[in-house]
């Protein structure tokens, strides 16, 4: 095992009784990274058994909501949290505005924003290199109604995982992901009632093909499934394990 990956919320915005906005916990190489940080991502982790104390570097997709709004939280815990012993240095990662993005929650609620010597903001564009202890991660271009969007890979030890953030399918990030263990994908709407910006199962499965991918998990599902299983329309286009994602849901690859 080189990574390891916990779905500490697998839905949306919208919310759900089984179902919090997808964010991930992953772990490899002695470091821990929150892969955007959605509302009750921080709960989550808790509930795992690990701490939020642990976390101090984010990579965010982009800057909706249901992938950012737990940052307030974060932000305030660590200022009121007295066994927060010394200083807690946060790094974020993220695509273009990052720093207006971040700055816009001093306006929202003054005051709550780490200073620069405890908060780092790191912009990335897509083919961004950067290395977090043995791992390396490499930013991708996710396709989300034209605003700024990335996908990320993360390279540990010969094992790989990709996550597309929100998206549509293009055939460039099918590349980004080519031969990646683990695709983790966005799977948004059934196919009968797609969305622009966002993956229905026959797209994430045309896109798992595509890219060679050894696995599939499930994740940034809306309630609008009901009973039936997305992977089973994924399975339909790609051959290799699918697991529709939950939360708590634990993969190690
Ligand atoms: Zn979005
Ligand atoms: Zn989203």
């Amino acid at each position: 095992m080189a990574l390891r990956l916990t779905v500490l919320g697998s839905g949306t915005i919208v919310p759900s009784q089984v179902r919090r906005a997808t964010s991930l916990l992953l772990e490899g190489g002695g470091e821990d990274i929150l892969l955007d940080c959605g509302p009750g991502a921080l709960q989550s982790i808790e509930e795992t058994g690990r701490s939020y104390r642990d976390i101090h570097r984010i990579l965010l997709t982009h800057f909706h909501p249901d992938h950012t709004l737990d940052l307030g939280r974060l932000f305030s815990a660590i200022k009121n949290d007295t066994a927060v012993t010394g200083r807690h240095w946060i790094v974020i990662y993220g695509p273009e505005g990052l720093e207006d993005f971040v700055s816009g929650w001093g306006g929202l609620y003054g005051g709550i924003v780490p200073g620069d010597d405890m908060l780092n903001l790191v912009p990335m564009e897509p083919g961004y290199e950067i290395d977090i202890g043995d791992m390396l991660i490499t930013a991708g271009q996710a396709d989300h109604g034209g605003r700024p969007a990335l996908a990320y890979r993360i390279d540990l030890s010969g094992r790989s995982i990709v996550y597309t953030g929100d998206t549509s399918y293009s055939e460039r990030l099918a590349q980004f992901a080519s031969g990646a263990d683990l695709l983790v994908s966005e799977c948004s709407f059934p196919d009968e009632s797609p969305a622009e910006g966002h993956m229905t199962p026959a797209m994430v499965g045309e896109m798992a093909a595509s890219a060679g991918a050894g696995e599939v998990l499930l994740v940034h599902m809306y309630p609008f499934f009901g009973e039936t299983d997305p992977a089973a329309e994924v399975r339909r286009r790609f051959k290799g394990k699918v697991t529709t994602g939950r939360d708590g849901l634990i993969i190690e690859v």
